[in-house]
């Protein structure tokens, strides 16, 4: 048995929360609050002449309303309890072993003695099991299953609860990765990276006078014709120009970054990645191919890697 096991299994059947009293006696004023925020209708709990026709001795609290008479309120925890010292150990083991994360899993109330209005009653909690270590979706951890038992002053069991939380050690997640940035759509250069989503690298031409151009734009440049079609680039160029970018880092890519203006065989050049290659083998005047950066499913961008001798 490891370290950690050995010191959970001497905390099985300890007192975690010793015999603790009621602030209040059961009383009608916090029945009424109850029933109204569960929107329950039973008229047992309010109405002691419904509660006799039903065979009490008059009206009772709402059985699943047990814990809430032990309960202490928020300000009381924040102001520093600590809790029992089988509290402190147990959840100090856990913590030095790295499962500093909690998530309450189920809760299993078994119902003894009604309570009604008057009655005082306690909980005493005792550690009922910790499990071997297990993988769960939320990371691994130990379940630790607690009973309280609630009794009135008379020492009748009222109810006892199951009570089954999961400290875990919470799973290292890697964040996902920073998105490319997204380029600014227009309906100027929409069509483009639409293409570019279908593999196609295109060019738009002036239908007018047949010049080619890029960036794209509403207008020729030659003759100032609005008209204009695509053209299906060869995927041929050679790089005209070429930056090594190494910071600012951006998470979003990879580094070195090269930055590359790239002159296709058509004669208008781009902006592009180049791939396949290291930066410091990249050359003015090299000759290159078309690929492509498929970066997520909204963004794929065309990139260029060195053409193989028998693709010049
Ligand atoms: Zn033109």
């Amino acid at each position: 048995m490891s370290g950690i096991d050995a010191a959970l299994s001497n905390l099985v059947g300890q007192e975690v929360v010793p015999t603790t009293w009621a602030q209040d006696p059961v009383n009608t004023p916090m029945i009424r609050h109850w029933v109204e925020a569960m929107a329950d209708e039973n008229p047992i709990y309010l109405d002691d002449d419904a509660a006799r026709s039903a065979g009490h001795d008059g009206a009772i609290a709402p059985p699943t309303m047990v814990q809430a008479w032990t309960m202490r309120g928020y300000a009381a925890t924040a102001a520093g309890s600590t809790g029992s010292e089988v509290a402190v150990e147990l959840f100090g083991v856990l913590a030095d072993a790295g499962f500093t994360s909690v998530v309450a899993t189920d809760s299993e109330q078994e119902y003894f003695t009604e309570l009604r209005p008057g009655d005082l009653i306690n909980v005493t909690e005792v550690i009922e099991s910790i499990s071997p270590e297990k993988k769960t979706g939320l990371g691994t951890g130990h379940f630790v299953t607690t009973l309280k038992t609630y009794r009135n002053a008379e020492g009748d069991v009222v109810a006892t609860q199951k009570w089954r939380t999961l400290r875990f050690r919470p799973e290292e997640k890697p964040a996902p990765r920073a998105l490319r940035p997204r380029p600014a759509l227009n309906q100027d250069n929409a069509f483009w990276f639409a293409a570019a989503k279908e593999h196609r690298l295109v060019i738009q031409r002036c239908t007018a006078c047949g010049t080619l151009r890029h960036p794209t734009g509403p207008m020729c440049g030659h003759c100032r014709s609005l008209d204009w079609d695509t053209v299906d680039a060869s995927g041929k160029g050679f790089v005209y120009s070429f930056v090594v970018n190494h910071h600012p880092k951006i998470d979003a890519f990879d580094y070195p970054l090269i930055v590359a203006v790239i002159e296709l065989e058509e004669g208008t050049r781009l902006i592009a990645n180049m791939v396949g290659i290291e930066p410091d083998q990249v050359k003015v005047d090299m000759p290159v191919v078309l690929d492509w950066i498929d970066a997520d499913p909204d963004l794929t961008l065309p990139a260029f890697r060195p053409a193989a001798p028998e693709e010049n």
